[in-house]
């Protein structure tokens, strides 16, 4: 008897890709994450709080005052006016976040726009529901939104649209106007957005990040979810939060409370003070920035043709050039005789559609960067 509920998913790449770089000494470019130390700052309060003594549980919410510094936090950059009791909650991740804000509303049948190359996790969090996504494809190769594609594929059972912005895997930004679309789409509807704000803060080459949180006509309807692994450069921690309406948020609340209930405390303590320190979270975008410029250059000396990237940890690169090798098996084939890892695009899409693309993570050491694309070169 087959008891999956998930048939046909498989490990996500991310995990896959990251043991096939530790199986073979790679280095690794695939999964998102820093390799370089963290904020000291921020481990000494989270040290200090346990030292303190705030081990125990925190309201299901979140820290009340973790809740009301990000409500400053919205106001002061996106001029939100966010109440901290009912809008607001702490959760372990962001991945956690979309997961919980999908299960809260879908039922069966209901219909979800993504937009693929999509975050591995989006799919599956709607299959599990017993919901059915309905992918539109981002123009390659500035994967922009096709909007009237977007139009067309809205029915009566459209329930939500997911967007990323900066988006996973490609570092496309969305811009006002993009904005206005969604607006003009969702107008008149009972449509729900989930928006993937985890990169809020890596967005380069002085642009504007696009929050939900800018504009209340959309937030009354949508789920906004951040990460705090992202903003800080701690990845591992897995803590970030969910910002909604009232409404929606009193649903998201009931599946939260009997699933992780609450999140550690001591590090909800040492993020309330922290979040004082605005530069902690305001240089982030020019200091990844750097690291976009750094190995973008480094890459110049490779066959890879680099595609725009202005924000998130991802930078994607074409192969289309010089091979016609499947993207996965390019992937597997660098990490194990070239020793630098990556992720296929094409685990971003339903259809495993290959453009020849891999997508490199230069939130990295100048170091790791530089001997990765020495590797490269060799190519
Ligand atoms: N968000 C990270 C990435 O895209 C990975 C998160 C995860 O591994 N679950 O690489």
């Amino acid at each position: 008897m087959n008891h999956s509920k998930l048939p046909d998913t498989p490990t996500t790449i991310f995990t896959e890709m990251s043991q096939l770089a530790l199986d073979y000494n790679a280095i690794n470019l695939g999964q998102g994450f820093p390799d370089f130390m963290m904020s000291k700052e921020l481990i000494e309060l989270v040290n200090n709080a346990m030292l303190d003594g705030h081990n125990q549980y925190t309201h299901t919410d979140g820290l009340r005052l973790l809740r009301e510094k990000l409500a400053q936090k919205a106001e002061k950059l996106y001029r939100a006016n966010i109440n901290p009791s009912t809008q607001i909650t702490i959760t372990p991740g962001g991945t956690y976040a979309i997961y919980t804000a999908l299960t809260s509303m879908l039922k069966k049948n209901d219909e979800v726009i993504v937009f693929e190359p999509a975050y591995d996790s989006y799919i599956p969090n709607i299959i599990i529901n017993n919901a059915k996504p309905v992918p539109v494809q981002l123009q390659y190769p500035d994967y922009s939104i096709p909007w009237d594609e977007v139009k067309n594929k809205i029915t009566a059972k459209t329930k939500a649209i997911i967007i990323n912005s900066p988006h996973n895997p490609t570092g496309m930004v969305l811009s006002e106007n993009d904005i206005e679309q969604l607006k003009t789409i969702v107008a008149n509807t009972n449509i729900i957005i989930v928006s993937d704000e985890v990169y809020e803060h890596l967005i380069f080459d002085n642009i504007a990040h696009q929050s939900i949180l800018r504009y209340p006509e959309l937030l009354e309807r949508s789920f906004v979810c951040f990460s705090f692994g992202k903003t800080y450069n701690c990845t591992g921690w897995k803590i970030g939060y969910c910002i909604s309406s009232s409404a929606l948020m009193k649903e998201f609340r009931k599946v939260h409370q009997f699933n992780c209930f609450s999140c550690n405390s001591f590090v909800q303590y040492a993020l309330a003070e922290f979040l004082d320190n605005e530069d902690a979270y305001l240089s982030l975008g020019n200091f990844i920035q750097h690291k976009r410029d750094y190995f973008q250059n480094l890459m110049q000396q490779t066959k890879f043709t680099p595609l725009p990237s202005h924000g998130s940890y991802f930078q994607c690169y074409s192969y289309k050039d010089f091979s016609d090798e499947n993207d996965k098996a390019l992937a597997i084939r660098l990490t194990k005789e070239v020793g630098v890892t990556t992720i296929p695009l094409s685990s971003f899409y339903q259809s495993k559609k290959d453009d020849k693309v891999l997508r490199f993570c230069f939130a990295k050491k100048e170091e790791t960067l530089r001997q990765a694309a020495e590797r490269l070169q060799n190519l």
